[in-house]
């Protein structure tokens, strides 16, 4: 079989690569990512890739599209949906005619690798240029070797970039990382806040928090279920309940976080990362792994706060077992994905 890899870069390349060559499939990597800025970016990450193919013998093509200002052109006027207006559809686009017009059998994507992209669009757009362009489109969900790629990228020393691509992630990410306090006049300060934060297991009556954990999950018959046998988790600022969330015992080694939810007022603050925390230190003393469900959109929150490896998707989750239509933002809710953290981390 005749493949050409779309590859956005070398760390993401590892797995996809290493996986496809234990399949006895040797892939032609395909370098076509105009959505790469700055340029000393674009530069950093192609020169990287070039480098890593040549040292494990993998053919790799190089087409060169520093695309900076058609990127921007296209997906100014709706720059949220980006991503699946135009950044996916352009570059798996040129993948596809490329394989089509110089006799590959089919096509396929590192961006398959990386929990941080939108791995149902993905297939979506994918599966429309197969059609467009009469081509086979090759999908493995390489999302479970995502950890293990990016180990290896690590040791191996390879470029690791800080942000997905274009100028508005690198913003996100900057942004995130950035105390955004504003400029007081001279003479004020701002005076320190004291976290007078206190997490507890909550002992007696679980259920006077069911209308809070409705906002993350709309089933009352489903929490009941869970919050029976559960723990549940209070975080408490002074004395007001910020953030609630209820883990449930899998096996001996495993639990889940089934639901986790912090109060309108308080979101965007960190309490749902300080519960996670709180929750992984408490439950590695017995157990090995935390899984938790989510949706497409809360994958990358999720991944950052260590659930990083892909476990399994239950298709038609959201479907099948809720009697209305759910809605997570823009995006309606139909698959539950799984992944899980390691409590074994150092870190
Ligand atoms: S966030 Fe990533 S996938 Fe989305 S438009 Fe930017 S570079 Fe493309």
């Amino acid at each position: 079989m005749k493949l050409l890899l779309h590859t956005c870069c070398a760390p993401c390349s590892v797995y996809c690569i290493d996986s496809l060559r234990k399949e006895n499939i040797e892939p032609t990597v395909y370098w076509f990512n105009p959505n790469i800025h700055p340029y000393t970016e674009y530069k950093a990450r192609r020169d990287c890739l070039k480098e890593y193919t040549k040292s494990i013998g993998v053919e790799a093509i190089f087409e060169e599209n520093y695309g900076l200002k058609d990127f921007c052109k296209n997906v100014i006027g709706d720059l949220d949906n980006r991503c699946q207006n135009y950044c996916y559809p352009v570059r798996l686009e040129q993948t596809a005619k490329y394989a089509k017009e110089n006799g590959f059998d089919t096509f396929s994507t590192t961006l398959l690798v990386s929990p941080y992209q939108k791995h149902d669009l993905l297939i979506k757009v994918a599966e429309q240029m197969a059609k467009k362009y009469d081509i086979d489109f090759l999908y493995r969900d390489f999302r479970v070797g995502f950890r293990e790629g990016q180990n290896k990228a690590r040791e191996l020393g390879l470029y690791m970039q800080k942000y997905c691509g274009c100028v508005f992630s690198e913003q996100q990410i900057f942004l995130a990382h950035t105390n955004t306090k504003p400029n007081l006049p001279e003479g004020f300060e701002f005076l320190p806040v004291k976290r007078n934060i206190i997490i507890s297991k909550e002992k007696n009556d679980k259920k006077q928090y069911i209308n809070l954990l409705l906002e993350a999950d709309p089933s009352e018959k489903i929490i009941q279920e869970y919050l029976k046998d559960g723990d549940l988790f209070v975080l408490r600022y002074k004395d007001d309940v910020v953030c609630i969330a209820v883990v449930t015992k899998l096996d001996n080694d495993t639990v889940e976080l089934k639901n986790i939810v912090t109060k309108e007022e308080f979101r965007g603050e960190g309490y749902a990362k300080k519960m996670i925390k709180y929750l992984a230190d408490n439950y590695k003393q017995r157990y090995k792994k935390m899984l938790v469900g989510t949706t497409e959109n809360n994958i990358p929150f999720y991944v950052k706060q260590g659930f990083d490896k892909y476990e399994k998707t239950i298709k038609n989750f959201f479907v099948d077992n809720y009697d209305e239509e759910i809605w997570d933002g823009d995006l309606k809710c139909i698959d539950l994905i799984y992944y899980s953290k390691n409590l074994t981390d150092k870190n």
